[in-house]
């Protein structure tokens, strides 16, 4: 990516709800677990960490859906259901926001992937980390650190 800094533009199926970042994501991620399965309709969801504050609704008001709290508030546009952005209690610092949101769909490529104890026999990604569950909180600050400086 040449310019690290510039805003991303996005949206729902419809278009009635519309996003903006204005920073690049600390972290790129798939999550193969059945919940995402369920509610992405395909084999893994994607995620783009982007920090809090950085990130924006644009348009339009997302409602809450897919599996209510308590560690989870995940985001729908209400017109048309697309899962937009999810936010985890306990990572106040950042937005999961799907990728495949973004006119540019640059940030999908998922650098890790997390619960592959529940992934789909034949799915596979391009994702350099692999965790059958989900990273420690001890071994996140190595895998910032080792995104930021692939970018
Ligand atoms: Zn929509
Ligand atoms: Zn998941």
């Amino acid at each position: 990516m040449s310019d690290k800094n510039r805003p991303a533009f996005g949206s729902c199926r419809c278009g009635h709800v519309r996003i903006e970042v204005s920073a690049p994501p600390v972290m790129t991620a798939a999550c193969h677990c059945r919940g995402c399965q369920r509610m992405s309709a395909s084999a893994f969801s994607l995620t783009a960490m982007v920090p809090m504050g950085k990130f924006y609704v644009a348009e339009g008001d997302p409602v809450k859906g897919g599996i209510m709290g308590p560690q989870l508030d995940h985001y729908f546009c209400p017109d048309c259901k697309t899962w937009i952005f999810t936010r985890i209690t306990g990572m106040d610092n950042v937005v999961n926001v799907r990728p495949t949101m973004f006119d540019e769909p640059e940030w999908s490529r998922p650098f890790i992937e997390t619960m592959t104890s529940e992934k789909l026999p034949w799915a596979e990604t391009p994702a350099l980390h692999s965790f059958e569950g989900f990273p420690t909180p001890e071994a996140f600050p190595a895998l910032l650190a080792e995104f930021a400086n692939r970018r």
